[in-house]
């Protein structure tokens, strides 16, 4: 199972159009970027979304994906789901799993597409690709439903966070512990207070309680100083950052 990073940065991305800030301009200047989330898991041949980012059409690009098998969405926010609509010009009838108010949600606006709704109940198990995939509830106010996303393959364990703040029911957080990746929300460095995500301080709290064997942030904001900085300081995703797990594991590149 390959799992990759296509987008690790918040909603407006970095750089921030207009925004002239120091990471924002070192983004420019050095040429790097953070484009809005989505996550491919790869096994068995298929290719597996996790969110349909803004930015979609360019990942699947780079990443030389030639169609998605599946897709699944965490919450509807426009950097989730927004997508989705470039992605439909070459590809219809995809499955699209998520629970029955995230596809009420997102299904207004995507009411001129065609799709297959699959619905999902929170700590349902689904497999897709021999991936077994849970939904699982998390807190993003001021929204009705949001989920986090637990993959478990071959014994292995991925989980992210989703748009989440710290307060996470009890049985979410039974349900991540031990991942051997958790891939979660950290908009900001700590001090940020934060009513729908968390900071670093909080993100690595979160880690530390699951018993996260590997942490990597994502959802990254213009808030932390530019990358090569902040990566010395705290587990920052990146764009295209991949994990392979299994017998390919010598081919992880970083
Ligand atoms: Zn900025
Ligand atoms: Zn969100
Ligand atoms: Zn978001």
């Amino acid at each position: 199972m390959r799992v990759v990073l296509l987008g690790t940065g918040d909603s407006p991305g970095t750089p921030v159009m207009g925004c002239h800030c120091r990471t924002c301009e070192d983004a420019r200047n050095n040429g790097w970027e953070r484009t809005r989330f989505s996550i491919l898991f790869q096994s068995e041949g298929k290719n597996i979304i996790v969110d349909t980012s803004p930015d979609l059409r360019t990942q699947l690009l780079r990443a030389n994906i030639d169609s998605v098998d599946a897709v699944i969405w965490t919450h509807c926010h426009y950097d989730h789901f927004a997508g989705f609509g470039d992605f439909y010009r070459v590809q219809t009838n995809v499955n699209v799993y998520t629970s029955k108010e995230v596809h009420e949600d997102i299904g207004r606006f995507m009411q001129f597409l065609k799709y297959r709704k699959i619905v999902v109940e929170s700590y349902k198990p689904f497999e897709i690709g021999r991936i077994r995939f849970i939904l699982a509830d998390v807190n993003h106010p001021p929204l009705r439903k949001a989920h986090g996303v637990v993959a478990e393959w071959e014994g292995y364990k991925v989980v992210v966070s989703g748009d989440t703040n710290r307060d996470i029911p009890r049985n979410t957080l039974e349900l991540f512990k031990n991942p051997d990746l958790f891939i979660v929300d950290s908009i900001a460095p700590e001090g940020f207070k934060l009513r729908k995500h968390m900071n670093a301080e909080t993100a690595m709290a979160l880690a530390e309680e699951i018993g996260a064997k590997r942490t990597v942030f994502t959802h990254i904001g213009h808030f932390y100083p530019p990358h090569r900085e902040a990566s010395k300081i705290y587990p920052l995703g990146y764009d295209f950052q991949t994990f392979v797990f299994g017998e390919d594991a010598s081919l992880e590149m970083f």
